[in-house]
């Protein structure tokens, strides 16, 4: 879902003109040049391009569909799992002959973070390298390209102008995303975060609530706060807010009607977000609670820092606040050494739990993770029936679980509008997909009651209800 490109920036940043930039000099629109803007990856990696897309209107540049109308194509890409980095270097051999036209080609994020300057070896014709940590100074790295630098490259990651940009093209004109902790100081023996986004920086609650208040004044209801392990945020001001105050915060802000968090680390998950949830309506329904693995024994090969047991424990802690809130999760299979009881450790798990989604993956060796040393690596053919056999399980459950919320009515944000005449969808606090009907003309971005008359694995649908 995304917005059109040409977006005044008055009603992207909800003042007249911007601070300290090229564009509070008179530089219009499209005067610096265009940018192509392709993403791979999580929710941080499209928030962290919605900053970058800011950045650059900011300057003067206009944001364009098309590489081919570019004059800078940029890639912010992921490199969680091979595929995802494999995927960024097959665009860029499209590429290979923009750079002779005059064109820049950039590779950010993760990608760029992990690989840094052997980019410039494996493609040559790439000339702005740069991790999310220096987005902030892009103006000035392609203003070195213009001038006639070959190559620039930001790749500092413990930098405290990661979170500050003055200006943030959001996709979702409903719901902001907001990242308020950068990087992950947790080891997790598969993982490249740490790596590519470096060490946990929590942002200052004051920077943090401004921006929630600005986000409400220009209309957005519903805020998104992010981080690899959101729930370890630690405010550095002398404030000191816990993350469970720091919630109730955000939600008192005027304007704001649902606040979401994602996604939390079990070790970090404490009874006072729950009771933040029990206490503010404004707290959704909703966590998502990142096991991997049910085996006591993955987990302690994956330094996961809790058991199965321990793991359940929180579980049980969310499922007995005074209002029920849904959990969904991330399960990786395959790790190395992964037994098949272990692996139906899991599928036991998921049957105890029964989650309301789940995200689950292959496990992928990655660059400098110590579980690249692990023996007993697991064929991929292996991983990949574990996989199905897996996604089929949690099929299973959420048809189970879904078939009982048909009769319930639930409050929708509304957010898309289907081809079918008179088909919209949205979501519900508890973030379940809702597909239903209704005669309005214009529902987008309102709060409706839905109705809920059939249900599938996947979504509920209903009719608009008055
Ligand atoms: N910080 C979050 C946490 O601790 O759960 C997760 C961040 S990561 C972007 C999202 C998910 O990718 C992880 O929860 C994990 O399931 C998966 N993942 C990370 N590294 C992986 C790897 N090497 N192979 C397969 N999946 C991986
Ligand atoms: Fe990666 Fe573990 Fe940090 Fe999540 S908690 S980002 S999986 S190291």
């Amino acid at each position: 879902m995304s917005r059109p490109f040409d977006i005044g920036l008055e009603t992207l940043t909800g003042q007249p003109l911007l601070s300290g930039n090229v564009a509070r000099q008179g530089v219009g629109a499209g005067q610096r040049g265009t940018f192509f803007l392709e993403t791979f990856g999580c929710q941080m990696n499209d928030h962290d391009s919605e900053k970058v897309a800011g950045v650059l209107l900011s300057r003067g540049y206009r944001q364009v569909e098309k590489p081919e109308a570019a004059s800078l194509i940029l890639y912010n890409t992921c490199s969680i799992r091979e595929k995802a980095a494999q995927k960024v270097f097959s665009r860029l051999g499209e590429y290979r002959d923009k750079q002779a036209e005059g064109k820049i080609i950039g590779v950010l994020g993760c990608v760029a973070q992990q690989e840094g300057e052997d980019i410039f070896t494996r493609a040559p014709w790439v000339s702005l390298v740069c991790g999310s940590a220096s987005y902030s100074k892009l103006p000035e790295m392609i203003a070195q390209l213009e001038a006639g630098n070959h190559r620039v490259t930001g790749l500092d990651t413990d930098t405290d102008e990661t979170f500050e940009t003055d200006v943030t093209r959001r996709d979702n004109p409903w719901r902001a995303y907001l990242t308020i902790i950068e990087g992950c100081d947790k080891a997790c023996s598969y993982c490249v975060v740490p790596y590519t986004r470096g060490p946990e920086r929590s942002r200052a609650s004051d920077s943090i609530l401004r921006e929630v208040r600005q986000l409400a004044d220009l209309g957005y209801s519903e805020v998104q706060l992010l981080g690899q392990t959101v729930n370890s945020y630690a405010d550095p001001t002398a404030r000191r807010m816990r993350f469970s105050e720091l919630l109730l915060a955000v939600a008192e802000v005027e304007g704001i009607r649902r606040v979401r968090f994602t996604t939390s680390h079990p070790s970090d998950f404490t009874r006072d977000i729950v009771e933040a949830i029990e206490s503010q309506p404004k707290l959704c329904d909703h966590v998502h609670l990142p096991v991997q693995s049910g085996s006591t024994r993955v987990l302690r090969a994956m330094q996961r820092t809790y058991s199965r047991e321990e793991y359940l424990e929180k579980i049980a802690m969310i499922r007995n606040a005074s209002r029920p809130i849904a959990i969904t999760t991330d399960v990786i299979v395959g790790f190395p050494g992964e037994t098949e009881s272990e692996f139906e450790e899991t599928l036991s798990l998921l049957s105890e739990v029964k989650y309301h989604n789940l995200f689950s993956f292959k496990y992928s060796p990655r660059p400098n993770t110590p579980s690249l040393a692990m023996r007993d690596m697991i064929p991929e053919e292996e991983k990949g029936r574990r996989l199905a056999v897996l996604q089929e399980r949690q099929r299973e459950i959420q048809t189970v679980q879904h078939a009982t919320l048909v009769g319930e009515t639930f409050e929708v944000l509304v957010s898309g509008k289907s081809r079918r005449e008179n088909q919209w969808f949205g979501y519900s606090t508890s973030h379940r997909v809702i597909n239903f009907t209704s005669q309005a003309t214009e529902l987008l971005g309102t709060y409706v009651q839905v109705h809920v008359t059939g249900a599938g694995p996947n979504n509920l649908v209903g009719e608009h209800a008055a």
